[in-house]
């Protein structure tokens, strides 16, 4: 029988309304916020709440603060602050009250436990107790009975006026709720000048095994590699067997077009910002200026991580592997480079972000290996890589640029970087769970893990369609001069060097990573799990 694990996701659409009501939502915000911040003082007066579950939890505030036939006369009533409570409305409340509680207090908590810990040590201990929060701002939950009649791109939504509750029927605008999904309660969310509805949704899906035991156990295992670059290629993947035979790559691109309308955005904004004097009007124009830019990358991350899981799936893998993303070291230089350089990693994380959700819904299990050195060490032999421009010699590592050759003489295979260093990735995985061995020292034919027999026919050469290149079961395979071109999809695409290596430029090298690749059970990295970033996506299926 297999397990199962929940997925889960937020559907958004636009309230479509006409001028007037969106002060209602306003009123019914302001309104539920005080409702919150209320609540909220409540629980600060009365601590043993936050030892309950939240149902008894809020039985237990309901009875301090509602009356009933049964309880007429609550010690802090509610009714002190607002009357006219709709019940769905004032539980929303609650909870979120006892979110905000439960957070404060174990931030509190751990502030606390640091305290005393540095005091026991004698150490001087600065840091700032969190506060709780002053000003209340938080989106309204709309529980069952506080919306009705949700189907075909409508909604009726029970709003404040300021005076009275009124039930109002609204029109969607934005893709459906999908089908087999179970649909929570929605949040209204102001977004810019516009509401937005947010429903969360859910469902059920087979729990994928652990990476672990996917790699150990599954022989016929594929797993997709993927490089996040911030020059053209955004993304990079290379599918990989359980051996380190490579399936077929794919470069995801786009990023010198984004680059090159960022930038230039960003340059308008430094513009209207040189100019002496604040004008309003240019304040006005900053804001729309903003407002493209974001909604250039906010498009492309989408973009980018469904194509990557696309990919995945088309070739069977199970497991999708990415490399811890390095931090953003600004380098000197006019602003909008530094701003766009900026943005462009900042992209790389919303990509990944993206895709992990994604992937989980197909039941495909994403985690991450330490960096240091993918882009550095040849993917064939494991030894340093120069990286050149076309047309240079192939003798130093030169951050950024398109190609790699490798250093080693009794390998020296050329290719793109980052279909290398995409390829290192997916073999770093490999290495930390099998014993793996890099592609040179292999006797041929590839020895492939036990139980893997009759599919050798099977792998005949697939045609990688969207980018009409075949099987790069090798790549170096191809003769030298064609190899760039031909090797990025389109013939006559050129990487634009926009600094990509400066994430690697300032990581170890590749000398100091072991050889060959040891079981890397925690890394540097490690210590980063992306649940605590994501709650609700594990980082692995197993972590359910
Ligand atoms: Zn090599």
């Amino acid at each position: 029988m297999a397990k199962t694990a929940t997925a889960t996701k937020t559907i958004r659409q636009r309230l479509v309304y006409r001028l007037g009501i969106s002060e209602w939502f306003a009123s019914t915000q302001d309104l539920f916020n005080r409702i919150v911040s209320f609540y909220f003082d409540v629980i600060q007066a009365h601590l043993g709440v936050l030892e309950m579950s939240n149902q008894r939890a809020l039985t237990a505030l309901e009875r301090l603060t509602h009356a009933t036939k049964r309880y007429p006369n609550p010690p802090v009533p509610l009714s002190e602050v607002a009357t006219h409570i709709p019940a769905m409305f004032r539980r929303a409340a609650i909870n979120t009250a006892l979110g905000s509680a439960r957070s404060f207090h174990s931030n509190l908590a751990s502030w606390r436990r640091e305290k005393q810990k540095a005091e026991t040590k004698g150490r001087r201990f600065s840091k700032r107790p969190p506060v709780p929060p002053r000003n209340w701002n938080r989106s309204v939950s709309f529980y069952a009975g506080m919306w009705k009649q949700r189907s075909n791109g409508r909604i009726t939504l029970k709003l404040w006026d300021g005076q009275t509750w009124r039930w109002v029927r609204f029109r969607l605008s934005g893709r459906e709720l999908p089908t087999l999904w179970e649909a929570g309660s929605p949040q209204v969310m102001r977004r810019g000048k516009s509401w937005w509805l947010h429903t969360p949704v859910e469902k059920q899906i087979p729990r994928p095994n652990k990476v672990e035991t996917q790699i150990k156990r599954n022989p016929d295992v594929r797993l997709c590699a993927v490089d996040l670059n911030i020059n053209d290629a955004l993304a990079v993947c290379t599918i990989l067997e359980a051996d380190g035979t490579v399936v077929a790559t794919r470069f995801i691109r786009g990023g010198r077009e984004l680059h090159g309308r960022r930038k230039s955005l960003l340059g308008r904004v430094a513009r209207n910002r040189g100019k002496t004097g604040v004008i309003a009007k240019d304040e006005q124009d900053n804001g729309d200026l903003w407002a493209k830019i974001r909604h250039l990358d906010e498009n492309t991350a989408p973009r980018v991580s469904r194509r990557i899981v696309e990919f995945a799936q088309q070739h069977g893998a199970t497991v999708i592997v990415f490399e811890h993303l390095g931090r953003f070291r600004p380098k000197r230089g006019q602003y909008s480079r530094r701003a766009n350089e900026k943005r462009a990693y900042w992209l790389r994380g919303r990509i990944f972000h993206y895709a992990r959700y994604k992937a989980w819904e197909e039941g495909i299990v994403t985690c991450r290996v330490s960096p240091w050195g993918t882009s550095r060490e040849c993917a064939n032999c494991g030894s340093p890589v120069a990286r050149y421009d076309e047309g240079n010699p192939a003798t130093e590592y030169q951050p950024g640029a398109p190609l790699v050759k490798c250093l080693n003489p009794k390998c020296g295979r050329r290719g793109n970087a980052d279909r290398n260093a995409s390829r290192n990735i997916g073999q770093r995985l490999l290495a930390r769970h099998l014993e793996f061995v890099y592609p040179i020292h292999q006797e041929k034919p590839l020895a492939r893990p036990p139980g893997r027999s009759s599919k050798e026919e099977g792998v005949s050469l697939p045609q990688d369609a969207e980018n009409g290149i075949g099987l790069q079961s090798d790549w170096n395979s191809l003769p030298e001069p064609e190899r760039h071109g031909e090797r990025d999809g389109h013939g006559t695409a050129r990487i634009e060097v926009d600094g990509a290596a400066s994430t690697r430029s300032g990581l170890k090298s590749s000398a100091s990573i072991p050889r060959p690749l040891r079981p890397q059970q925690s890394g540097g990295h490690a210590a980063i799990t992306l649940s605590d970033a994501y709650p609700g996506v594990p980082e692995e299926a197993a972590a359910l």
